[in-house]
């Protein structure tokens, strides 16, 4: 295995980079070196590497550690400075592997989930969505520290400040040693002897937010937009978990989607169908003029390359598929009867013969092809 390299070094990050500078440096890597983007034969060997480096430097404890020298991700690689003996005394005899030192009070906040309705033009086009969310934020009075103003966190009498308590037990082996978390400060270290009102000690406060979010074009019921750091905040100001906006696209009076296709069907007048017109048809992008050819039969269709919805990935647009169903008068006047049986009677149709259609071009297996997209 090739040597370590300094962690800072590896997330191109100065040793004073605040914990934005660090995650930021970290997603931007992460995305360049995740093995399905990228093939490169070192690639894989980064990316853990830059994994480790995220997991030390993102913990404000682990970071402190590896500032003094130590490191904090080097498991079972030998016994390096600062491994004192109960810790090998736990590597041995599997004893409970409790962090070393103090917990933070800070952690992640949760992701959060909220579902967005949209309709099928901010599908095709994306859209801006302004959204009320009700999640926790970083306390304003006490600024994540938990403590009322003007009052600071106190170490803990009993641990001492280490956040646990270790304990000597008769066992077969002998005299076994055993940490556990200090009850008095919750492994904290530290106790807050005046909690911040605001807050009731919790360093965060929840509250209405709003949030303005980008849906991209080319979105479907079902697709989630990670928006990271936008969920809420954690437990004494820690870092934010991710917002995920899920998308449900409701339907259309009219248009029906067929992945990034849209269908519609038009009815048209026999006698329009017959004749052949051209008409003013609602598109996704405004109304747009077709001719209809002399003859029209039912089930023909006019594919409009490009109108469609826009691809998620990728280039271009989706069709725009206009479906035709030709429509039989139901209710004739007396004229309009008389006209008709003059038309059957020059066309010899009085008393049609009619015939079959073969079976590959009858309606069913045009419908059949439609469905299966053909
Ligand atoms: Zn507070
Ligand atoms: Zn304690």
């Amino acid at each position: 295995m090739s040597k370590k390299r300094d962690y800072y070094t590896v997330l191109g990050i100065n040793r004073d980079a605040s914990d934005e500078d660090i995650k930021k440096a970290y997603r931007k890597l992460a995305r360049q070196l995740h093995p399905d983007v990228n093939s490169g034969a070192d690639a894989e060997e980064r990316f853990k590497e830059v994994g480790r480096a995220y997991e030390v430097l993102s913990n404000p404890e682990k970071r402190q550690m590896y500032d003094l020298g130590a490191d904090p991700s080097a498991s079972g690689g030998g016994f390096g400075p600062g491994f004192g003996f109960s810790d090998i005394f736990e590597t041995f005899f599997g004893g409970v592997s409790t962090p070393r030192g103090p917990a933070s009070r800070q952690r992640r906040g949760q992701d959060a989930l909220i579902r967005v309705e949209i309709d099928i033009t901010e599908a095709a086009f994306g859209s801006t969505r302004e959204l009320q969310l009700d999640t926790a934020v970083v306390c304003g009075v006490c600024e994540g520290t938990c403590c009322r103003p003007g009052t600071q966190p106190k170490i803990c009498d009993v641990c001492k400040g280490r956040g646990q308590i270790q304990r000597v037990a008769r066992s077969f082996l002998g005299q076994v040693m055993t940490t556990q978390a200090c009850a008095v400060c919750h492994g904290f270290g530290s106790v807050i002897p005046e909690p911040c009102l605001e807050c009731s000690g919790e360093g965060r406060v929840r509250t209405r937010r709003s949030l303005t979010i980008k849906i991209p074009a080319g979105v479907d019921t079902g697709t989630r937009i990670q928006h990271p750091g936008a969920g809420e905040v954690g437990p004494a100001g820690g870092p934010a978990g991710d917002l995920y906006v899920e998308v449900v696209e409701r339907p259309h009076p009219v248009f029906t989607r067929r992945g990034d296709d849209v269908h519609c069907t038009f009815e048209m007048p026999m006698t329009a169908a017959a004749l052949g017109t051209n008409l003013d048809l609602e598109t996704l992008d405004g109304t747009r003029t077709i001719d209809i050819r002399p003859g029209t039969q039912s089930g023909e269709l006019i594919t409009m390359r490009g109108l469609g919805i826009t691809h998620l990935r990728g280039a271009g647009r989706g069709d725009f598929v206009v479906h035709f169903s030709v429509q039989t008068p139901g209710k004739l006047d007396e004229e309009q009867e008389r006209l008709l049986r003059e038309l059957a009677r020059l066309r010899g149709e009085e008393r049609p013969a009619g015939r079959m259609a073969p079976a590959h071009q009858g309606v069913f297996s045009k419908l059949r092809d439609r469905l299966s997209g053909r």
